[in-house]
């Protein structure tokens, strides 16, 4: 089937000469407030203060909602109607909410105001707002803010800004040491730490931090290896401060986890004996676990919507590892710092699009019929009523994936959506 451009220089080459149709119309994503459900898991110390409507916090709630068991750590101020009557009012309402919220919980380090769309809510300057507080509750509480605006941000966006925001504030430092950027699960970080100490690679930070209030250094001797796709502010904001990028695959599946850590080997000036003795045996192992569910995977046909900004590497594992053919790989945008690693290892031919237009898609989607759809939770239930199987986007940023002992959890969330399908189809 032909690309159907659909504006002029629409169809860009990359360097490895795989053709981009670049759409722009109506959108079927998140916005950047769901960030917050996993970012307030990490940094524990830190409490997220959406200033938003009800639907703002219907979604926290709703995408988060397995929290009410458990002290939450984000919150919405609702603008009301009172609100909406002077800018006066509504700053004066925000500091009110604030204070009660610091007295109320002592243990909060860092307090992220978070920005969203309804009017009233653009119109207030939050980072007035933040510097106003900063001068309250300072040394106590450091006062950031960020937009998680469904009209600025998608989905993952959220994780970009936020962390972008914490990057003014990282302490300056000259010596040699890598930062890890980018939210990972605690389970999955501590593997990794475990693995850089056995490379000998080392002294390792990680951004986000577990806690707000113990902020890696950055500066000239700052090597930064991308634990996310999604991070372009925040690693351009990095640079600025004068650390330096180690473009890298990311480290999803078992090829690209091996050239991640290569990565920084090779920084480290780690010798190639070393590196290959310390990998194998976890390579070996997780090479075992994949087996099983790239024997359902391989030949099945992959489309895969925009949304996490996760698509490119996962279809590069799950096209070379798990032999999947890849019909369309759909990302929100295409950021050639931090993807140009991974696009040169997609198959050639791979039809990649970045944007959306959700109509024009749903179209080659439903004439492809592929046997597995990646998508939103928006789509995902009238492709199932037309009989498609599809996996939800958004699991695969709440689950662990990432590294060599996720490997085969990685691949069994596309597995299982098709076996529900054939159980359904018995
Ligand atoms: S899209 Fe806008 S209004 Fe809707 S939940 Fe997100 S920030 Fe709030």
């Amino acid at each position: 089937m032909a690309l159907e451009p659909c504006a002029e220089d629409s169809v860009k080459s990359l360097n490895n000469e795989l053709p981009v149709l670049k759409e722009r119309g109506q959108r079927e994503v998140f916005c950047g407030l769901t960030g917050i459900v996993w970012l307030h898991r990490k940094m524990q110390d830190a409490f997220f203060l959406v200033v938003g409507s009800r639907t703002c916090a219907h979604l926290l709630q709703s995408a988060a909602g397995v929290m009410i068991f458990a002290e939450p750590r984000f919150g919405t101020a609702i603008l009301g109607e009172r609100d909406l009557a002077g800018l006066a009012d509504a700053n004066e309402e925000l500091d009110r909410v604030v204070d009660q919220l610091l007295s109320r919980r002592p243990d909060i380090s860092t307090l992220f105001l978070v920005g969203s769309c309804p009017s009233e809510v653009i119109k207030l300057d939050l980072a007035k707002a933040a510097e106003r507080l900063n001068q309250r509750f300072f040394p106590g509480v450091r006062v950031l803010n960020y937009s998680g605006s469904g009209i600025e941000t998608t989905f993952t966006q959220g994780e970009d800004a936020c962390l972008n925001s914490m990057v003014p504030g990282l302490p300056g430092g000259d010596q040699p040491e890598l930062m890890v950027v980018g939210s990972l699960a605690d389970i999955v970080e501590d593997q990794f730490r475990r693995l850089f100490d056995r490379l000998g690679i080392g002294p390792v930070h990680f951004l986000p931090p577990r806690r707000a209030s113990h902020l890696p250094p950055v500066g000239k001797g700052t090597r930064l290896l991308v634990a996310q796709p999604f991070l372009s502010e925040t690693v351009r904001s990095l640079l600025q401060r004068g650390a330096t990028l180690l473009p890298s695959p990311y480290p999803l599946g078992i090829g690209g986890t091996t050239a991640w850590f290569q990565t920084a080997a090779e920084a480290w000036g780690i010798s190639q004996r070393h590196f290959t003795e310390t990998i194998t045996p976890v390579v070996e192992r997780a090479k075992v676990g994949l087996e099983p569910y790239a024997q359902i995977l391989r030949g099945r046909k992959l489309f895969m919507f925009p949304d996490s900004q996760l698509e490119i590497p996962l279809a590069r594992f799950l096209a070379t590892e798990c032999g999947m053919e890849l019909v369309e790989v759909g990302t929100p945008y295409i950021d050639r710092l931090l993807l140009g690693q991974e696009i040169n290892l997609l198959p050639g031919g791979t039809r990649l699009a970045e944007g959306q237009d959700v109509e024009k898609q749903l179209d080659r989607c439903r004439a492809a019929r592929p046997d597995i759809t990646v998508c939103g939770l928006g789509l995902a239930n009238p492709l199932e009523a037309e009989g498609m199987t599809t996996k939800w986007s958004i699991e695969l940023v709440f689950s662990a994936i990432h590294g060599y002992d996720q490997v085969a959890d990685l691949a069994e969330l596309f597995t299982r959506p098709l076996e529900r399908r054939s159980r359904l189809t018995v």
